[in-house]
């Protein structure tokens, strides 16, 4: 089927999407001992949802029956112009604009569609963010990038700056060849790390990860990582901001993820007056929204 793996390419980039690679359904059965071993290590902290699907993410066939071939799409959102940072709390680019889980969903549901309307007797379904599948392990698969020492999806060409989505799909489309580890000797992102949360390379301690403790834990943030945080608020970057391949990222060409007038304005005594109603605001279609008032102001107050 490579004239439907050319169609599906040459739509994806039309589409918006920078990088789109494909692999076969073959098994993850490998990845087993050691998703066992995280479980049973508590490594998912809180992530409760984490402990189940197991078996879905380690068998595409259970999520969609019949799966033979499995698509990764890249959407990049390095943004054109960084928001100061000077006298400033600090969110994640990715969180700049809109929620990206709305703009990927519905560019997945459209590839999904244009594929569907190319081949009647094709059944996919795509998933961004879904626990039911492993995003970056697929995408290594897929050739679009290798997992660095920071755990995220490195493309060799344009760096990790990227939404990473899934279709999973019954056509028997011809596999790219997965990518290899370039990450070399070199260990800026260790380095880096404000709290120590890539000491094992290639592993996130994520309870240690600002993102995770700024985002994800629902309960106060310990006074030793709170004094780290380093002014972020919403997810950091650090890791990926010192990794030379990011040296070669594009900007990306999504109106939907530029931040609004106010959030460029904001200064740290911006954030510390908020109020309730401004927060909503300001995030209205935001990923910041879904942290709340009360969970971002932790951060700072
Ligand atoms: S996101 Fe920040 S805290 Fe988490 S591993 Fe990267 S540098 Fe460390
Ligand atoms: S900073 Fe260096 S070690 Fe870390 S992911 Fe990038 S290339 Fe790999």
């Amino acid at each position: 089927m490579s004239d439907l793996k050319e169609l599906i390419k040459t739509e994806a980039l039309r589409s918006g999407f920078a990088h789109c690679g494909f692999t076969r359904n073959d098994t993850l059965e490998h990845l087993r001992p050691f998703y066992s071993g995280f479980i049973r290590r508590n490594g998912h902290v809180t992530l409760k949802y984490l402990e189940s699907n197991i078996e879905k993410r380690l068998n595409p066939g259970l999520v969609l029956e019949g799966t033979k071939s499995v698509i990764a799409l890249l959407m990049n959102y390095y943004p054109p112009e960084i928001i100061p940072q000077e006298d400033n709390f600090i969110i994640a680019k990715y969180a700049y604009g809109m929620d990206y889980h709305l703009v990927m969903r519905s560019k997945i549901n459209e590839l999904i569609g244009f594929m569907k309307n190319s081949r009647s007797d094709i059944q996919a379904k795509g998933f961004v963010d879904s626990g039911l599948v492993l995003e970056k392990t697929w995408a290594q698969q897929c050739g679009l990038g290798w997992q660095g020492k920071n755990t995220l999806i490195i493309n060799k060409s344009e760096g990790s700056f990227f939404f990473i989505g899934i279709i999973l799909t019954d056509a028997d489309i011809e596999p790219d060849t997965p990518e290899t580890d370039h990450c070399g000797s070199c260990s800026n992102c260790i380095e880096a790390c404000p709290t120590g949360a890539l000491s094992t390379p290639y592993q996130l301690d994520i309870g240690r990860c600002i993102s995770y403790q700024t985002i994800e834990n629902r309960e106060d943030i310990p006074e030793e990582l709170k004094s780290k945080l380093s002014n972020r608020i919403y997810g950091c970057d650090i890791c990926q901001d010192v990794c030379p391949y990011n040296r070669f990222a594009s900007l990306h060409q999504f109106t939907e993820f530029l931040p609004s007038e106010q959030l460029k304005k904001l200064r740290k005594k911006d954030w510390v007056a908020m109020t309730e109603p401004d927060f909503n605001r300001i995030f209205v279609d935001s990923p910041v929204k879904r942290v709340g008032f009360h969970r971002l102001k932790r951060g700072f107050l």
